[in-house]
């Protein structure tokens, strides 16, 4: 997909509205539109990867610093101490249904175990 299509580049861009809560050089964060839980935040990269399978290994530091926004935003949002869980949906067995890898920040409330 062209990042010109994909939803999250558009959103990274500003060209689709979002509830933004990150906005870096590289990393940007915003609500989910269909939360899961009281918190759910998706945390993407501002370059277009299709998903975890595509990275590449020098893809390395950039996938850290998804991992380091979704602890930063769990924390403003008050998450540190309950716990909260992050999530990667990779590919169709995985769940993913938007072709730009994202981390899902989800908390707020008791999340169970295992996924379905
Ligand atoms: P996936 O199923 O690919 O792991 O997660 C995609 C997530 O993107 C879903 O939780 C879905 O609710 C969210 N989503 C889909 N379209 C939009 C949108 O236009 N705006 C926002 N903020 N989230 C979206
Ligand atoms: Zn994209």
């Amino acid at each position: 997909m062209r990042p010109e299509d994909c939803l999250f580049c558009k959103i990274a861009r500003g060209d689709v509205p979002a509830s933004l809560c990150h906005s870096g050089d590289e990393v940007v964060a915003f609500d989910d539109v269909n939360p899961q839980a009281p918190v759910h935040v998706l945390v993407i990269p501002r370059e277009h990867i299709t998903s975890l399978e595509h990275a590449r290994d020098d893809h390395r530091s950039l996938l850290g610093a998804l991992l380091v926004v979704a602890r930063d935003v769990a924390r403003t949002r008050g998450l540190a101490e309950s716990g909260y869980r992050t999530v990667i949906n990779i590919g169709d067995d995985g769940g993913q249904s938007v072709p730009h890898i994202h981390v899902h920040l989800l908390g707020g409330r008791s999340l169970s175990w295992p996924p379905g």
